[in-house]
This record gives C-alpha cells, structure tokens and sequence, in this order.
C-alpha cells in the first residue's frame, strides 16, 4: 500500500475545510494557535512511517491522555476501576454535569471529563510522582525522551477549570473521587497540556494495534484483553457525543481531543494521526474526522 500517497492526497483535499470550524477558546492558551495547520502520520506494525504536513509540529493533546492514563491505571488496577466508571457511551458534551447527578457520580465512561478525572484520581493514588509517571509512560511508548507538558497550556487551563472543578466535587461528594481536589486538577490539567507531533503519537498507538505490546521495546504493556477493551471503549466513546459518526465515517478506534488532534489504529496493522486545531461543534477536529474517513476509504481497510 503507498500510504505516502494516500495521506498527501488527504492533505491537499481537506485545505477546502479550512474557515468552518473553530479553535477551542475555552482555554485561552489554545485559542492561540494557529487553526490553518494540519499534519497526518501513519506507523505501521512492520516498521514504516510515513507523515506530512505538520506532523512534526507538537500541539496539545488534550483528551487523547485519557487514553495513556487508562491504561496506566487498568495495568495496576485491572477491572476495579469499572467499579466507578461505567463504560457506555454517554451521549452528552464532554464536559456535561447532568447525567454524573442522575448516576450518583458514576461517570458514563472514562473518555468523558467525569470519567477522566476518576482515572487520573487513581493514578494519583497508584504513583508517588504521577506527573513523572505519565511523561515517562508516554516517553516509553513513542521512544522520545524529549516529549513535555506545555506549562503555558497547563496553567491557562488551571485558570479555567471551574467546570472540571464541579465535576471532581460533585463526584467527590458521591465518594468517588479520593484525593484532594486541587491536586487532582494540577494533574489532569497537565496531562491534557503534554504536548506532541502526529509522528509521536503514532508510535505511542502502535502498541494497541500490536496487542498490547510495545513494538519498539517488546514490553507487554498491557494484556491482550485489556488492549481489546480500550479499543472497544474508544470506538464505543473517544469522540464525545459524536463517537458513533466518527465509527460510521472512519470504521476505526480512536481518541479525539480539544486540541485538534486524532489518534486511531487498525489492530495488528498500523495507527494513524492527525492534528488540525478547527474543531466541529462536538469538539473534534473538522478536518481531521473527513481525513480519516477518507483515508480508511482510501486505503480499503477498516476494522470492518
Ligand atoms: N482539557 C480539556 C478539558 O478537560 C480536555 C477536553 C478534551 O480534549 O476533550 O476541558
């Protein structure tokens, strides 16, 4: 397959969505970037990559953490975590309050702000450092030892996370959630600020497409059946109230976030990213959800 051509045929047909969406705003320090950017890399199982546009450019990763800290925390935990998280899709905005009332703090899934926060207050209790853990989790994963949190990024978001703040009380409240709440919100801030290219996060998938294994260092990271769930959970969830368009158009898993970018992967094949900061009204990225569908249709190859 000539994936080369492929993703720079994608990059010259999505230009034309340049102009219709718009920029997360909500946390100033995103508002900033430039939105006419987009980057698109593929790595496969058997050691090629390919990427072009700005897939080297590091933008903010926002919600595609929520990916790394869950399966940070499912190795160490295994299935207690899905005594406080649930694991359906929940059809509301990512950041919504609402149903967490009805549900008595039991958020829908871990890929929603609710559900993220829950994960990261176990992965606050599971390491000492968690800041440290997550960098060099990720670090592993991708082999870039030089992979940082965007501090400017980090603190904006500090400054703006009444809501965050509501739902770790609310759930808090409910029992929960176990530390402290500040310190919970310093760190989900930080992982939402770590900062990478497409040609990073490609690497960081590729050990979900592999089983679960890391391909660079052959550590298993995690089981087989916990790389089938978190695939499962990113199909059914990763996209916020817009995850069963996105499995319609792409036929793919994948986690989306604020940021722009788009990670997703064919098990036992390749993964694929892409990072253009204009967002739809759901909060993923415009150009990058039409390039993943494009692509999958291009190449013939989903996981249907
Ligand atoms: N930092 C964002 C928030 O919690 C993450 C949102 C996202 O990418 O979905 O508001």
């Amino acid at each position: 397959m000539d994936y080369q051509s492929v993703i720079d045929k994608i990059r010259d047909e999505v230009r034309e969505l340049w102009g219709q969406g718009r920029v997360a705003d909500y946390i100033p320090a995103l508002a900033k970037v430039d939105p006419r950017q987009f980057g698109i890399a593929v790595a496969t199982l058997d050691g090629h990559e390919y990427s072009t546009g700005d897939a080297q450019v590091c933008f903010s990763i926002q919600s595609i953490s929520k990916v790394f800290t869950l399966a940070m925390v499912t190795r160490h935990v295994g299935d207690d975590i899905w005594d406080a998280v649930g694991r359906e899709p929940s059809g509301n905005p990512f950041n919504s309050l609402v149903q967490l009332e009805y549900e008595q703090g039991k958020p829908r899934n871990p890929f929603i702000n609710a559900g993220a926060l829950v994960v990261t207050d176990r992965l606050i209790s599971l390491y000492p450092h968690p800041k440290d853990a997550m960098l060099e989790f990720v670090r592993s994963l991708c082999g870039n030892d030089d992979i940082y949190y965007d501090k400017e990024i980090a603190r904006s978001e500090r400054l703006n996370a009444d809501r965050n703040m509501s739902l770790a009380y609310l759930m808090k409240s409910f029992g929960n959630i176990r530390n402290d709440v500040d310190t919970l919100l310093d760190v989900y801030c930080h992982q939402c600020a770590i900062s990478m290219s497409c040609v990073d996060l490609a690497r960081a998938f590729l050990f979900l497409s592999n089983r679960g294994v890391n391909p660079f260092s052959g550590k298993q990271v995690l089981s087989v059946s916990q790389a089938k769930r978190l695939g499962a959970l990113m199909l059914t969830c990763g996209f916020y109230d817009e995850s069963g368009d996105f499995a319609f158009r792409a036929g793919l898993p994948g986690k989306s976030g604020v940021g722009g970018g788009i990670a997703a992967y064919i098990p036992g094949n390749l993964a694929v990213t892409v990072w253009s900061p204009e967002l739809n009204r759901h909060g993923n990225s415009l150009a990058g959800m039409a390039a993943l569908e494009h692509f999958t249709t291009d190449i013939g190859n989903s996981i249907f």
